[in-house]
């Protein structure tokens, strides 16, 4: 089986011209490429192969993040095929009336590019902000395979995994404030993300809407207490919308050193049936029998017409990255 993870798919957007999705007709034709070569897996017979610990044959597709992208443009497209996926939605933007940190600064690059974002945050930064006893795990770890400028790296993994988070959410505020010019982040949560209500036809459609925690936090930096509460409150929040209670997670940022055994075990103790990892491979029957909470996920960019637009610009070859080893 193969498992397939989509974050931002849409049109070319406005406004964010250093920004990074998949274009939605790339998007399409991804969906045509797998048809062509393997079976989309019946909702029923995935969650039956998991519930009775084998592996089933075909792809199944996961989008994260809880974006108004997957309500406007890849739910319409699921239903059109006959298809359905699985939504992993974090929960803590909706009470906050803040777009979550990790998305803050999507946006910020998005808007001002790697360089220029990387220089407005060394304006902020002092050593004291840092979070030195991460900074040796999470450096060869992160971003290797995604194809970003060396700014845009150090952006990311600085305000992801280096700083602490004590300091995050403030200089991500004030980095707002230049990206916002006088507007209101509410507004843009509403936009941003899918609504509750949105949750609700996204599951009424057939969908499953699995959790993506509270605050999209590397679970790992948490203690065994905070790690809970991120699982405990995002599902009780899901829960409430949808109807039902979540029967997945998928650990936000995702790789072996974002979660533990801990985790594992925590989700377990909460009921999810699976769960996402990120490792470029296919589940086969002993992941899901021996280890449901870290079943491995393939980005859509290894496989053709899944590599990234940027800004305005569509890539120049549908091949996916080399190496993935498929054709
Ligand atoms: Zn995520």
């Amino acid at each position: 089986m193969k498992s397939i993870m989509y974050h931002y798919v849409r049109p070319v957007p406005t406004q964010l011209d250093y920004s990074r999705y998949l274009h939605v007709d790339d998007f399409c034709r991804q969906l045509d490429w797998f048809a062509a070569r393997y079976t989309f897996i019946e909702r029923d017979a995935f969650l039956g192969s998991l519930r009775e610990g084998r592996a089933c044959e075909g792809v199944v597709l996961t989008f994260d993040d809880g974006l108004s992208d997957h309500y406007c443009y890849v739910v319409p497209e699921l239903i059109k095929r006959g298809l359905w996926g699985v939504f992993y939605v974090p929960t803590g933007m909706y009470s906050k009336g803040k777009l979550l940190d990790v998305h803050r600064i999507h946006l910020l690059l998005g808007r001002f590019g790697g360089d220029m974002a990387l220089k407005l945050l060394q304006d902020i930064l002092t050593e004291e902000m840092m979070s030195h006893h991460h900074v040796k795990d999470f450096h060869e770890a992160t971003y290797g395979s995604q194809r970003n400028d060396p700014a845009t790296n150090s952006f990311k993994r600085i305000l992801n995994f280096f700083i602490s988070y004590e300091w995050r959410e403030r200089v991500l505020d004030q980095l707002m404030e230049r990206f916002l010019a006088g507007g209101n982040e509410r507004d843009l949560v509403d936009e941003f993300y899918t609504t509750p209500r949105q949750i609700r036809a996204i599951h009424d459609a057939g969908m499953i809407v699995g959790s993506h925690g509270v605050s999209h936090l590397v679970m790992s930096k948490l203690g065994l207490e905070e790690q809970e509460r991120e699982i405990v409150d995002s599902f009780a929040f899901l829960e409430d919308a949808t109807g039902s209670r979540p029967i997945t997670f998928c650990y936000p940022h995702g790789g072996f050193h974002t979660f533990t055994r801990e985790t594992e075990q925590l989700l377990a103790t909460q009921g999810a049936l699976f769960s996402f990892n990120v490792e470029a491979r296919d589940v086969t029957a002993d992941d899901v029998r021996l280890r449901p909470q870290a079943l491995p996920r393939y980005d859509c960019n290894k496989f053709p017409f899944g590599t990234a637009s940027f800004g305005p610009k569509r890539p120049v070859s549908p091949q996916p990255a080399a190496g993935h080893g498929l054709e």
